[in-house]
């Protein structure tokens, strides 16, 4: 949809406020650094959206409890002004064998209940507001996923 300068840090507080009662549910702390200053040029439900799919799929990989860390940054990438936002968890994490599929349509490891689109439809809407989105999930860590969006009105 429809793109508009949207501050990250608050896209967050909304997106953490529509999972509050899984992660309490479960018994998951979070910790959020919000040091964005600037905006993003992205729809913000869709941003949104982005976040709760990433921080649902978190709730799922620590069913034991453990910290969802949510951070954004100002960052700039060669001459791009942006920002970062990271979502990490604590949870199972995903192994070496896995991690190069987790964006393609359907794949799912999930028994029950997990449609494997979460995190491609994701990728796509921030591909498609100019950004990148990737992870990482170093042996014994859990799953950690960076987002990158260029700033509102900045176009190199
Ligand atoms: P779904 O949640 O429906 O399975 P997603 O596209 O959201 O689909 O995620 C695809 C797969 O990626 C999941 O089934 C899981 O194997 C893996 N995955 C995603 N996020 C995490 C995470 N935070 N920790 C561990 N594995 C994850
Ligand atoms: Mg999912």
């Amino acid at each position: 949809g429809h793109l508009d300068p949207v501050a990250p840090g608050e896209v967050v507080g909304d997106a953490l406020l529509l999972v509050q009662h899984l992660l309490s549910r479960s018994e998951i702390l979070v910790a959020r650094t919000d040091g964005a200053t600037r905006l993003v040029m992205m729809n913000r439900v869709e941003l949104q959206q982005v976040l709760i799919n990433l921080m649902v799929n978190a709730v799922h990989a620590m069913p034991q409890g453990g910290t969802l860390t949510v951070t954004t940054r100002d960052e700039t990438r060669g001459r791009q002004p942006g920002v970062g936002i990271e979502v990490a968890d604590t949870g199972t994490g995903i192994p070496e064998e896995r991690i190069g599929r987790v964006f393609d349509p359907f794949f799912t490891t999930k028994p029950q209940g997990g449609t494997g689109l979460g995190l491609s439809i994701s990728y796509t809407l921030i591909e498609r507001a100019g950004g990148t989105m990737a992870v990482e999930s170093p042996p014994g860590s859990g799953a950690v996923f960076s987002i990158w969006l260029p700033e509102a009105g900045s176009a190199v």
